[in-house]
């Protein structure tokens, strides 16, 4: 099976800063790594191709720079790796990206299975795995926590907010895959430096003949108007003692409130 994983060079950092001018994330100046969730969903990918043969390709949107990160990918069991990259691809919002991510993945081959992570640290809206699934006509299965390969099928492990859910897929497929859903290859420095640079290309807009009018900013719908901290709330409270008591304190909480008479 031809397996293709998704990852993005993202920020290292615990805390986001935001440009107040042009609202986007300030990178500049700050260590980057592979977006945790994707080094997840690689090895997952790995643990799949043991089970059914075949090859891993990484894909990433972005700088050349980006070629540390799928280094790292090679060095880890990727078979090869390619950056999309251009400054037309600048200011993609999801819709964006996921379109441009779509039309690289039709151009480099004819995949059975995508992997993405459910989410990155930095952009962290988790709609790009699913997105790209809708513009390939997959089958999709969000929040993979594990997955086999048995009897034709994929049987994954689902990871929801208070319950695991397995499902079976088969045909073509996206998963989104979790972060710490497994445990990641240690990738030795030997790796590193035994990485066939040959094996990454960088591609561009008019390789994946993607519509210019569908990417980078001109393709973005959204636009970012304002970002800002959202308020501290008041903190909750709990009721305690019987059920008569607890009602009657509400009452007396609402009434002070001013909603009952
Ligand atoms: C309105 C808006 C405007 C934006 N404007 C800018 C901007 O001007 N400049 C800028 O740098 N960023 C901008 N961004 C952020 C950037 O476009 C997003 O990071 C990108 O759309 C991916 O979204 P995400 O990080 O939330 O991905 P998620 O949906 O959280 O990611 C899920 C998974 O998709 C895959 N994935 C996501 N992005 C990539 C990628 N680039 N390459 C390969 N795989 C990927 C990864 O596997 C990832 O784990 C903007 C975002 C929005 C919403």
């Amino acid at each position: 099976m031809k397996y293709l994983v998704c990852i993005k060079q993202v920020p290292k950092i615990n805390k986001v800063s935001i440009d107040p001018i042009t609202k986007n994330l300030i990178r500049d100046g700050i260590k980057t790594i592979i977006n945790p969730a994707d080094v997840n969903a690689l090895t997952l990918a790995l643990k799949l191709k043991s089970q059914t043969g075949g090859s891993i390709a990484v894909l990433t949107m972005g700088p050349p720079q980006a070629i540390d990160s799928v280094k790292e990918c090679i060095a880890m069991g990727a078979d090869e790796g390619y950056i999309l990259s251009g400054h037309e691809f600048s200011g993609a919002d999801t819709l964006a990206t996921s379109y441009s991510l779509y039309k690289a993945i039709e151009y480099i081959g004819n995949f059975d299975v995508v992997l993405t992570g459910d989410r990155t640290l930095d952009g962290d809206t988790a709609q790009v795995g699913s997105e790209i699934a809708e513009f390939l006509n997959f089958n999709q299965a969000t929040f993979i926590k594990d997955a086999n390969f048995k009897d034709g099928y994929f049987q994954v492990v689902r990871k929801l907010s208070d319950k695991l859910e397995k499902q079976n897929l088969r045909g073509k497929v996206l998963f989104t895959v979790i972060k710490d859903a497994n445990e990641p290859v240690n990738i030795r420095k030997k790796d590193m430096e035994m990485v066939d640079e040959s094996k990454i290309k960088i591609i561009g807009s008019k390789d994946i003949g993607a519509d210019l009018e569908k990417i980078g900013t001109k393709g973005s719908p959204t636009m970012v108007l304002e970002t800002f901290s959202p308020k501290e709330h008041e903190k909750g409270f709990f009721l305690e003692g019987t059920n008569e008591k607890m009602v009657d304190k509400l009452i007396e909480i609402l009434k002070n409130e001013g909603f009952a008479g």
